[in-house]
Parts: structure tokens; C-alpha cells; sequence
């Protein structure tokens, strides 16, 4: 893990770079003003008033004026007073090598240093760098098969967009190929390691598939629980699974928090070498189904790819993390027909605690998560859980394709991803006051009265 210094630059984090946005106009431009007479404060109001509409005719942070003509300059311009989003100094850093490839196919080295060396030439992304993340994902690039793919795609995508903003993640969708030959499953791979390099501020990158989605939006990842010990890859998967029965679904690949660092680019190096770029990919196949014997297709896969270099190197463990604990991600057919009692418990928990119930800014929902975590100790986790499942995964349903799993009946797949998205939406749609108050009927909210959800029926 990179731990990156304390900038030196204090006045980038003054208590004064906080104060309310009122007061700004005022503390850039009292100092010359305050001993005129009232001809002139009239004059002052007037220019006040069009520095606080017209803030561009202030310097832009990271010019090189002096570090006073900055800190002034801070308190007027407030986009964002965590992150200098227009700074890059001329140093040279690992962008300027040019033997640096972004492609899968070559390998990266020093990246810890490299990375590291990024982050002390832009300071102002040092703070809370150890929890920042960057989540990706993305489809094909061409329009779907089944006549409502996109629609679904983008609602999928809708939801991970309301989860990034509600914790404060980036997020980039990629709907293009990187490396030609690593199509389907294994596109994942190239993208990955291209948002490492296109990231180095965030210490993770969350890979989290198109057919996957958030049900739970106010949950946070425990990120604290995967320091702890280093880990530096995170699957949803059993040890048990892996090594006693060998089955290729002991873990799943289509959602996964790998950290941004070297040994993250050794390990998907070695990864993707069982994939199609590979020359040896051929033999992968049939190593894979030799081991895992409920492996479904011949070709070797990124799933199998990884449960067997877990297979092969138990060692691997002290790094990769099989989160269990809860729904890292979830099969939607056992999710799916609990959202009816989970939405009925949540209720519950919501009347008998005005503070559940509370409206709220969507900016500090987080809070509210933490004020509900005391009435879930009895919810459980998983399976048979009445907890709002962190990601229900749709592994099978092929959205796009429409090429669902034949073992699923006809509406199975559709009707689930309507009552998730919906299920999903009515987290997000409690902050702006509305709610659909039958998950199968995307196209209809009713507005939520205060206090609701105290007084029935709902
Ligand atoms: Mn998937």
C-alpha cells in the first residue's frame, strides 16, 4: 500500500479554505475597501455581487504566483477544496517515459515507486488517498442483440453511477476492446490495469461487471478490513470451494477490488496469460476442466483462470481476500425473491426510528447507514438474510445478449432485473422525495409526505 506525505503546501488545507461560500466574495476583497464611505461600499455590493457570479476572473489554482497570491486565491475559487483538479506541474514523471505501455502485454515495473513519486508531485491528492476508488466497468461496443439490452445496460449503469456519488468514487465505463484478442470475460483484464495507470491517485480499482448491481446504496466497503493484513485482491469466493471441491463457481471474477499497486501488476500479468492474447492459451482450457470438473465450457476462462493460480499457490492467500461476509457480490436467484421481506423489515426499522427516517441531503447518506447498522445485528449476512444484499449479480442473464441460461424460465431473468433496478432506485429515490411503490412498475413514484414512512399504509 502507498502511503503517500503530508503535503507541504498547509495553505491548500487552511480551516479558511472552508469557511461558507457566503463570506467569500467579502474576504477577497474587504482588505482595500472597508475605510471608504458608502458611495463606494454601494460600488463594493455591486462588485461583490459580480465576483461571486463571475469566479473565473479569479487566478486558476497551481498558477505559479506566490504561495500568499494562492492562498487568497483558494479562499475565493471553491470547486473543491480536497483535490487540485488543475494542477500538474512540468516534472517528469512516469507519463513522460515513453517506454511506458498502457497494454496488457507489456509489463509494467516499479510501479509502487512510480506511483508513489505521482502522488508527491500533486499533494493535494494525498489526503484520504489510502480509500480512494475508482470503479470500472463496461460493455461491448456495439448496440445490444436483445432490443432492450441497452435500456437494461443503462439502468445497470444508472445504479452504479447513484452509488458512486452517494460514496464519492469515480467511475469509468469502457466500451471498447483494449487488447483485441481479450474479448468477452477476459476484456476486463486490459481495462483494468489501463485504469491503474490512468488512476494513480486511487489505491483501488473496483471492477465490477455490467450484469451486477447495487442493492444496497448506503453500505460502504470495508476497506480497513483489507489493510489489515495487505491483502491486495478481493473476490467473493469459499476456500473451501477451491481446494476440497474444486469447483470453478468457488469464487466469482465478474466483481473484484484489486489495489493499485505492483504486485497487482505482476499478478494480472501471470492472470492473463491463461487468456486469449496468450500463445499458450489452447492448453488453459484443459488444464482448467481437469482440475475444476464442473467447469461448462471448454475454452479456459478467467474464473477458472484464477481459483486455479489459487489452486496451484495456496500461498496466494496471504494476498487475495475471499470476502464471505457479506454479498461482495450475489447469485440474483436467491436474492431476488427476498426484496419483499427486506423492503418490509427496512419499513419496520423506519418506524420505530425517527432518526432511519429522517430527511436527508444525499450527500450524507453514509451517515444514515451507520445510524442503521446497530438494527441489522440480527438481519444476518448472505444467505436467508433479511440485510439488503450489497450486490445482486445477474451472472447468467446476458443482458445484452439476451442469450440468457436456458435453466432460467423465460421472465425469470427480465422480471428480477426490474425488481432489483427498482428495488435499488427507491434507496436512491428517497433522497429526492419520491418512491415506486410497486418494484415491477419502473414508470411510476409516488411522493414520499414527511415523516413517512411513520404513518401507513405504505
Ligand atoms: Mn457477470
Amino acid at each position: 500500500m502507498i502511503t503517500p506525505e503530508v503535503p507541504q503546501n498547509k495553505s491548500q488545507y487552511s480551516p479558511m479554505a472552508k469557511s461558507s461560500v457566503r463570506n467569500k466574495p467579502l474576504s477577497c476583497f474587504s482588505d482595500g475597501f472597508l475605510y471608504l464611505g458608502g458611495a463606494l461600499l454601494a460600488f463594493l455590493l455591486v462588485w461583490s455581487l459580480w465576483s461571486y457570479t463571475v469566479p473565473h476572473s479569479f487566478e486558476p489554482r497551481g498558477s505559479t504566483k506566490s504561495a500568499t497570491n494562492d492562498a487568497r486565491t483558494q479562499q475565493c475559487v471553491q470547486e473543491n477544496p480536497a483535490v487540485n483538479l488543475g494542477y500538474d506541474p512540468p516534472d517528469q514523471t512516469f507519463y513522460d517515459d515513453q517506454e511506458l505501455s498502457y497494454s496488457i502485454e507489456r509489463p509494467m515495473k516499479n510501479w509502487d515507486e512510480k506511483r508513489k513519486e505521482w502522488l508527491k508531485r500533486h499533494p493535494s491528492f494525498a489526503p484520504g488517498a489510502r480509500d480512494r476508488v475508482v470503479l470500472v466497468t463496461g460493455s461491448q461496443s456495439k448496440p445490444c442483440k436483445n432490443p432492450i439490452g441497452d435500456h437494461l445496460l443503462l439502468r445497470f449503469f444508472k445504479n452504479k453511477v447513484d452509488y458512486c456519488r452517494i460514496h464519492g468514487y469515480d467511475i469509468f465505463y469502457n466500451n471498447v476492446l483494449l487488447h483485441p484478442k481479450m474479448s468477452s470475460y477476459w476484456a476486463k483484464l486490459p481495462v483494468v490495469k489501463a485504469a491503474m495507470l490512468a488512476h494513480p491517485e486511487a489505491e483501488w480499482i473496483w471492477w465490477v461487471d455490467s450484469d451486477a448491481m447495487f442493492t444496497d446504496m448506503e453500505y460502504k466497503l470495508p476497506l480497513r478490513r483489507y489493510d489489515y493484513r495487505n491483502h491486495n485482491l478481493v473476490v467473493h469466493g469459499w476456500e473451501k470451494l477451491i481446494y476440497k471441491e474444486k469447483s470453478w463457481t468457488a469464487l466469482n471474477a465478474g466483481v473484484f477490488l484489486i489495489r493499485n499497486c505492483q504486485w497487482s501488476m505482476d499478478f494480472m500479468e501471470k492472470w492473463s496469460s491463461m487468456g486469449p492474447m496468450s500463445s499458450e492459451y489452447k492448453k488453459w482450457g484443459p488444464i482448467q476442466r481437469s482440475v475444476f470438473k464442473d467447469k461448462l465450457f471448454p475454452e479456459s476462462d478467467d474464473q477458472s483462470g484464477l481459483i486455479y493460480m489459487l489452486y496451484q499457490d495456496k500461498g496466494l492467500m496471504d494476498k487475495i481476500y475471499l470476502e464471505g461476509e457479506y454479498y461482495f457480490e450475489g447469485y440474483w436467484a436467491d436474492i431476488v425473491p427476498t426484496y419483499d421481506n427486506i423492503t418490509e423489515k427496512y419499513t419496520e426499522l423506519e418506524k420505530e426510528d425517527g432518526k432511519l427516517r429522517r430527511r436527508h441531503a444525499e450527500k450524507v447518506s453514509e451517515q444514515y447507514g451507520v445510524f442503521r447498522e446497530p438494527h441489522l445485528k440480527e438481519a444476518g449476512n448472505g444467505k436467508g438474510s433479511w440485510r439488503r444484499p450489497f450486490i445482486t449479480h445477474f451472472t447468467g442473464c446476458q443482458p445484452c445478449s439476451g442469450d440468457h441460461n436456458q435453466i432460467y424460465h423465460g421472465e425469470t431473468c427480465w422480471n428480477g432485473m426490474v425488481k432489483a433496478l427498482n428495488f435499488a432506485d427507491n434507496q436512491v429515490l428517497r433522497k429526492y422525495g419520491f418512491v415506486h411503490p410497486d418494484l415491477l412498475d419502473s414508470g411510476t413514484v409516488t411522493e414520499t409526505p414527511f415523516d413517512y414512512p411513520d404513518d401507513g399504509p405504505w
